[in-house]
């Protein structure tokens, strides 16, 4: 167990990725919960763009609610929306308190004044207890860090996806809680114990969030441990590295700005869920609910010459293309 930050709360380094809740029931939800519980993992990540996942939570968390670190977030980007999100997350996991609400994923660190204020009143209120910020962007978190108002962050951070280091490192000296949310590259990574075990070995990080949509997946990513690399370990890190080398995309925005306005990491993301986990109608709810999708690529490949990974975006568009109109 380590405290997550400056919270003083112990947590276990593997927590609860509660996107897969959406797609299973309440049965599979509290069992998911009963594991957890047998082996003292305590930290639960959700969110209001998961659906239904935090009312399945919140339903499997009766009785049982005050051993578990809980944490929510919102993509609301004004003070109204959200003090309206932290009750409504309140509301669907059924708790008088929320232990860490995250600013999810803000694009610009100049527009949180207004969400931020909400967080700020919220705590104040004993509504929510600790305040976070995720991103995909390192650029945003190292500013978000500078503000000094946030005590929690959440990256994703992976075998393939490196770029976090600095970003944990800086967390780190703050004092801040550190979680590594895509621990498996979105599914890119089938070895879930070796991607685990890479995570736990970097002293900079407290808690991971596998997503787990089973009691078995709760069991096989409780057996994960640090520790040295076996030489065929570390012969299918690197061999995964080089043969995904051009075409993972690391979701650092480098190709970004799309003169069409396309966010090219986060239509990649989609894909992911779509194709990878059995989120396919969420995944497709979320394109859908994108103002450019990928029929707004023109072919220019400027992003291309951007890109240090050199995927072949304007190609993928046509696939992601593909892929969301025959759902
Ligand atoms: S190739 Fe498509 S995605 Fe890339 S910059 Fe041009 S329009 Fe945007
Ligand atoms: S497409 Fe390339 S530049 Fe754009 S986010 Fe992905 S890896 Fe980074």
């Amino acid at each position: 167990m380590k405290e997550l930050g400056k919270t003083g709360f112990l947590i276990h380094p593997i927590g609860l990725g509660g996107i897969p809740i959406q797609r299973v029931g309440i049965q599979a939800v509290k069992q998911i919960i009963d594991a957890m519980e047998v082996h003292q993992m305590n930290f639960i990540d959700t969110a209001r763009a998961y659906t239904n996942s935090e009312s399945l939570l919140g339903d499997a968390l009766f009785g049982r609610r005050e051993h578990f670190f809980l944490a929510s977030k919102s993509m609301a980007k004004t003070y109204e929306s959200m003090k309206k999100d932290v009750e409504t997350s309140l509301s669907n996991l059924k708790t008088t308190w929320i232990d860490c609400y995250q600013l999810h994923n803000p694009r610009n660190i100049n527009d949180i004044e207004g969400p931020l204020k909400a967080l700020m009143e919220a705590r104040k209120a004993g509504l929510i207890r600790h305040i976070g910020i995720t991103n995909h962007s390192k650029e945003v978190l190292m500013e978000a860090m500078k503000l000094g108002v946030f005590e929690t962050i959440q990256f994703p951070y992976n075998f393939l996806e490196s770029q976090g280091e600095e970003v944990f490192i800086a967390a780190k000296r703050q004092g801040l809680g550190t979680i590594v949310m895509k621990p498996l590259a979105g599914g890119v990574i089938e070895n879930g114990p070796l991607a685990l075990k890479y995570i736990l070995n970097n002293p900079n990080i407290d808690v991971i969030i596998p997503g787990m949509g089973s009691s078995s997946e709760v069991e096989q990513n409780q057996g994960a441990r640090l520790g040295a690399y076996l030489p065929e370990e570390e012969a299918l890190i690197e061999s995964m590295r080089t043969s995904l080398k051009e075409e993972f995309c690391h979701r650092c925005g480098y190709c970004l700005p799309c003169p069409q306005g396309i966010d090219i990491p986060v239509l990649f993301t989609f894909e992911g869920y779509h194709e990878r986990y059995e989120l396919k109608a969420w995944a497709k709810e979320r394109y859908a609910s994108m103002k450019v999708r990928a029929d707004a690529c023109i072919g220019c490949r400027v992003c291309e010459t951007r890109c240090p990974y050199h995927l072949q975006i304007s190609l993928r568009m046509k696939r992601i293309q593909k892929i969301f109109e025959k759902c």
